[in-house]
């Protein structure tokens, strides 16, 4: 990529974050690792919610996706501690927090620019496609993710019940990554993974380092280790140059994965990346019936795959009193049909109308007592909506 790098940089002066700190450079990426650890040290932290954390894991991105900013406006990737973010883990776990995702720009490129050390002495220098990554006796996501899940309780419990990661690369999604979801209780059965195109073309054209043929093999791979695992994808429509037929292709891709979810937008131009040497020359309007027909076509496969869940029971973390008409977007694709509506509309006293997360990361709506705020609750699901799901306690 050394060209397009070059011009990259070229074309970024104005927003690159790198700077010179007593002769040496200094990444945002590289401040943003201090300034957690200060924030730790000095109990700084904030936290948004008392029962899911965010817990950054890597800052930066050495990606080099033509539409993105980031890996300008945020340097090269550094990874935290290996330790220090086990530490904060514990922390988050004696604090009863029954949630935690791991954070990152591309956090399956966790630990490669850590020291090597004896203890990681068996983990070996991967790449599963295309790039090699010098691994050679670092820590990785894999490790990372293995060592929060051995965290226990006093009765052999996992410390913190649910963990999530996110975002993940395809390109850097390894076999080892996938053999710990498998076999780490505590990892939920969701995957992040965003595709952005179904044409190869076009993934060229954005600088996203793999092929549709690869990413499908990792997610047949994620799918035999981890059976039921819910899929979700971000996908990027009226990217530079994007021919009908590229447009098509990624519609294919949709039905070919079936995804349990997708953020899909139309391509808009960011000031300072590599894409403003493109021609941003697919009209507004088309870009805009392009995501329209996307959206519609991912909305029926999102509702078929949900409706997969009815008379299931799925386990419920309860996050939310959901405030009586306040419905968000989300709340009213599940309750915003005058029969859903109803199913909240009279709730005897005492008893709310809640939400939550199913591990498969699926919304879920129920009615029951506040007190379930925090808690883990088996749902059994009674009404699925493209959006989200509607059950009762069992
Ligand atoms: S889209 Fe994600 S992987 Fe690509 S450069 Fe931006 S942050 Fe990195």
């Amino acid at each position: 990529m050394g060209a397009t790098a070059t011009t990259a940089t070229a074309a970024t002066t104005a927003t690159a974050a790198t700077t010179i700190v007593k002769g040496a450079a200094v990444s945002d990426a590289t401040r943003l690792v201090r300034a957690r650890a200060d924030a730790i040290a000095g109990g700084a932290v904030s936290r948004g919610s008392a029962i899911s954390a965010w817990l950054p894991i890597i800052y930066g991105c050495d990606k080099t996706c033509t539409y993105c900013i980031v890996p300008y406006s945020r340097g090269p990737e550094r990874s935290r501690p290996f330790d220090e973010i086990l530490d904060e883990a514990r922390v988050l776990a004696a604090a009863g927090y029954r949630e935690v995702t791991l954070l990152g720009q591309n956090v399956n490129s966790y630990g490669h620019d850590l020291a090597p050390e004896p203890r990681f002495a068996h983990v070996r220098t991967a790449r599963t496609v295309g790039r090699h990554q010098d691994r050679e006796a670092r820590p990785d996501l894999a490790e990372l993710i293995r060592a929060i899940d051995g965290l226990r309780t006093a009765d052999g419990a996992p410390a913190i019940p649910r963990l999530r990661f996110v975002t993940s690369h395809p390109w850097d999604l390894s076999d080892r990554l996938v053999e710990a979801m498998a076999a780490c209780g505590s990892v939920c059965e969701a995957l992040h993974l965003p595709v952005q195109s179904g044409s190869d073309a076009m993934l060229r054209r954005m600088g996203r380092q793999y092929t549709t043929d690869h990413y499908l093999e990792r997610l047949g791979r994620i799918r035999e280790a981890v059976p039921g695992i819910a899929l979700s994808s971000d996908v990027i429509v009226g990217f530079c140059g994007e021919t009908e037929a590229e447009y098509e292709a990624t519609l294919r891709l949709l039905e070919t994965v079936r995804f349990d979810q997708v953020f899909a937008a139309a391509y808009s131009e960011r000031p300072g990346t590599p894409a403003t040497r493109l021609a941003d020359d697919v009209p507004a309007a088309e870009k805009r019936r392009r995501l329209v027909g996307l959206l519609a076509v991912q909305e029926r496969i999102g509702h078929e795959r949900n409706r997969a869940w009815l008379g299931r029971t799925t386990e419920v973390l309860v996050d939310t009193v959901v405030p009586p008409r306040a419905y968000d977007h989300d709340d009213e694709e599940a309750a915003g049909t005058a029969e859903s509506r109803d199913a909240f509309a009279h709730l005897p006293a005492g008893i709310a109308h809640l939400a939550g997360r199913s591990r498969e990361n699926k919304l879920v709506h129920l009615a029951g007592p506040p007190a379930l705020v925090g808690r883990l609750v088996d749902v059994r699901v009674e009404h699925a909506g493209p959006y989200a799901l509607r059950g009762v306690t069992t």
